[in-house]
């Protein structure tokens, strides 16, 4: 197994801005690494097939020629297809130093992108060139465009290809995670009435009323302690912006609180905007005069897949004959594309390199944790494909 090149393929990768446009206005966006990354595969004797956003931003479906045409992907010789997932985009490059020089330090390699995870889909494709050498067929590659934002990449190429099971390679330090939370993004409403300050009775001080409002979310928050997940612990909830006022003279009207719930498998976004509507009603029977109103803005579901699903103790088996360790089952803390492809009905988990800094200031991805995640993924085709 030819695995040693893939942190080259992740210097390369990481070497091309691919700053999320959604998210910095202007940033490079997918456009040049699709087309590295279309070079690529056609350099290693794979095909490319492109999907586009309707935005028109690239995603790429990369494997064996013949393998990913058509509305379904030609299964392997048993039938099934796997999918092994990465996104090209990346965050900000917020205060980095030179954060499209990658660079490797003993056994790290830095650079923005490198650990949230171009280390991650280098270890995907070069898995998939690697099964394809070893006559393992049904493996494809997907390289998606707009994680960091919101992710119509994955969504749009859900549309056009399924497959039997995925592996999402998002930073897991090589561990096999099973769940992770979803999330919903709640703006609450306080609204009061404007007066002049030297005569503050005539009006309503939306400020001051939030304030008890975020009293009272706190204690919400506190009270999640009590439901816990096995893997995930409880659920949470941080206020995440603040808006009101104008005038310094002037009483003001209106003040506009964002709050994000983090979720748990099993809670909706229903479920968890009602929740918030009791703890506001507590708030109108402290203060009956309390104008106050709560709306869902955006909301991503949880992800979990049964610690005994079939493919989970294929991949966890896999993984262990590959690295010398049979890796724990986790859950993540953060929110990742996997809800997109369980809520699609393909069998999921995640797994990818170890390392740190996920948009932050210092990143980097392990270079020998990067090359077991290759290896690790070839053996998980070999058993599910070959
Ligand atoms: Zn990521």
């Amino acid at each position: 197994m030819q695995t040693d090149d893939v942190i080259e393929l992740a210097r390369r990768l990481i070497a091309i801005d691919s700053v999320n446009p959604t998210l910095v206005p202007g940033a490079a966006g997918e456009g040049e690494i699709a087309g590295f990354l279309s070079a690529w595969a056609a350099e290693h004797g794979l095909a490319t097939r492109l999907i586009p956003s309707p935005d028109g931003r690239p995603n790429l479906v990369i494997g064996e020629p013949g393998a990913i045409g058509g509305d379904r992907l030609r299964a392997g010789g048993n039938g099934r297809t796997l999918m092994l997932y990465g996104h090209m985009d990346t965050v900000g490059a917020g205060s980095m130093e030179a954060p499209f020089a990658p660079r490797v330090e003993g056994d790290r390699l830095y650079g923005r992108g490198a650990y949230d995870q171009k280390a991650g889909l280098a270890a995907a494709l070069v898995a998939v060139r690697e099964a394809a050498r070893a006559g393992i067929p049904g493996t494809i590659g997907l390289a998606v465009s707009d994680e960091e934002a919101a992710s119509t990449g994955i969504r749009e190429v859900l549309r056009h290809v399924t497959a039997d099971a995925a592996v999402i390679t998002e930073p897991t330090e090589m561990q096999l995670a099973i769940a992770h939370r979803g999330f919903a993004w709640i703006e609450v409403e306080v609204r009061g009435k404007a007066a002049h300050g030297s005569r503050p009775h005539l009006g309503v001080d939306a400020i001051f009323r939030t304030g008890h409002v975020i009293t009272a979310l706190e204690r919400y928050n506190g009270s999640l302690a009590a439901r816990t997940h096995p893997l995930l612990g409880a659920g949470l909830l941080h206020a995440s912006r603040i808006e009101g006022g104008g005038e310094m003279a002037t009483v003001p009207d209106r003040c506009l609180l964002s709050v994000e719930r983090r979720t748990l498998p099993g809670e909706t976004p229903d479920a968890v905007l009602a929740e918030v509507e009791a703890v506001l009603d507590e708030c109108r029977v402290a203060d009956p005069a309390l104008s106050v109103s709560a709306r869902l803005v955006l909301a991503r579901d949880p992800f979990e897949i049964a610690a005994d699903d079939a493919f989970v103790t294929l991949a966890r088996a896999a993984t262990g004959r590959a690295t010398g360790a049979l890796p724990d089952l986790v859950g993540l803390s953060f929110w990742a594309d996997s809800a997109y492809t369980a809520e699609a009905g393909i069998p999921t988990v995640l797994l990818g390199p170890p390392g740190e800094g996920a948009h932050a200031d210092e990143e980097w991805a392990s270079v020998s944790g990067t090359v077991a995640c290759a290896r690790a993924l070839v053996e998980i085709a070999r058993d599910y494909c070959g």
